[in-house]
């Protein structure tokens, strides 16, 4: 065989193992996206790195670097800065070819091979990211779906129980009138504060379902803040928390019913205060938008688990020995009456932050 021919079949020899490299990658990130199970990205990335080599010459000297800042992901060992590099390079992510041996270089064609490998790492990370989406949706939507089953059935009992509760004060109240005997005095005191108690567990459920009626008029946020904070001065101080306020130039005016919106803020906030560290601190921000304003609470105290999360406007969810569970759940229902958004967004042991989301009113105060 002369020469020229050999050295043909060096090149199509060549260009055939980059090309079966590139198949071999792109099967497996296809089996990587319909696998049924949820395949962590750093393993799929770590097990397209091992099959890259094979698209090179020198495939036994070969070096490669993956690195996923956002994600902490670093796959192979950095190069030193002296050595041919090969370099593709997105928004989310690197990819470094490199040969160990520096008496090596790349052939023109493994260029493309490296910007190709790295699109399709590229669209791995892509893809990873819209499932990542998809999921925390459903989830999302699931919870709200529940959380909309759970009003109307709250609605309808909370209705139901209004009532008997009405019957069952008024009939031992008159009872107490009409009884001398003292004993008997003092039990029908306990069935008459046992009822209280349950029609302000049912009022309760009327805000969660949005039952109560409101008094809707102009209410400046950024003052029943400052008010609602008095409110807590004594709990503040009990765990020497600072509350560090931040507050927009801008007027913070919204629609709504002064008396609901500090029922919220104080249940916000007594929540903060019970899951801070003594000595911690509380933000409160208030910020206005040009369509909405943006209230949020955050605590830098134990936080939430994935898990309660799901739960936490349910109505008597609740992990504290003498929580009612409630409080979340009237903050929900006060929140959705005033047509505005209550988010939430927390970590273990980091702290919370809650956001309420309101939209902003043409009126002016005069
Ligand atoms: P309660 O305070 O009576 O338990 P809530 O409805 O106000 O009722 O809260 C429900 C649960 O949500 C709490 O028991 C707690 O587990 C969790 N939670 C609410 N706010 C916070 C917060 N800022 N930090 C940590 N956990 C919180």
């Amino acid at each position: 065989m002369d020469k020229s021919n050999i050295q043909l079949e060096k090149h199509l020899a060549e260009r055939i193992k980059e090309l079966s490299c590139l198949y071999k990658i792109s099967q497996a990130s296809h089996q990587f996206a319909n696998s049924a199970e949820d395949i962590p990205i750093e393993q799929q990335l770590t097990e397209i790195a091992k099959i890259i080599p094979e698209g090179f010459q020198h495939e036994e000297n070969l070096l490669v670097h993956i690195s996923v800042p956002e994600r902490g992901i670093n796959i192979g060992k950095t190069f030193e800065d002296d050595l041919e590099n090969l370099r593709f390079q997105s928004k989310v992510m690197t990819l470094e070819c490199s040969y160990k041996n520096p008496k090596f270089s790349f052939l023109k064609e493994e260029y493309p091979l490296v910007e190709k490998i790295g699109q399709e790492l590229n669209a791995l990370l892509f893809r990873k990211e819209q499932k990542e989406k998809d999921v925390l949706l459903q989830k999302k939507l699931q919870r709200e779906d529940r959380l909309n089953v759970l009003t109307e059935l709250t609605a309808g009992i909370a209705h139901e129980l209004n009532t008997p509760l009405g019957n069952i004060l008024g009939y031992a109240e008159l009872l107490k009138k009409a009884e001398v005997d003292k004993n008997k005095q003092k039990d029908l005191d306990k069935i008459v504060s046992s009822a209280l108690q349950a029609r302000e567990i049912v009022k309760k459920l009327m805000y969660f379902s949005c039952e109560i009626p409101t008094n809707f008029n102009l209410v400046d946020v950024q003052h029943l803040l400052n008010e609602t904070l008095e409110l807590l001065q004594i709990q503040l101080q009990e765990k020497q928390l600072t509350i560090e306020k931040e507050f927009n130039a801008n007027d913070c005016f919204v629609y709504g019913d002064a008396i609901q919106l500090t029922q919220v803020f104080l249940n916000l906030l007594i929540n903060a205060i019970q899951a801070s560290k003594v000595g911690g601190k509380i933000n409160v921000n208030c910020k206005g938008q040009q369509d909405h304003i943006e209230v949020t609470f955050q605590d830098f105290g134990e936080g939430i688990s994935a898990t309660n999360i799901a739960k936490l406007f349910q109505p008597f969810f609740t992990t504290k020995k003498n929580g009612t569970g409630l409080g979340l759940a009237v903050a929900h229902g006060i929140i959705t009456a005033h047509k505005a958004k209550i988010e939430v967004q927390s970590k273990p042991n980091k702290g919370t932050i809650f956001k309420l989301i309101f939209p902003t009113t043409k009126a002016k105060k005069k």
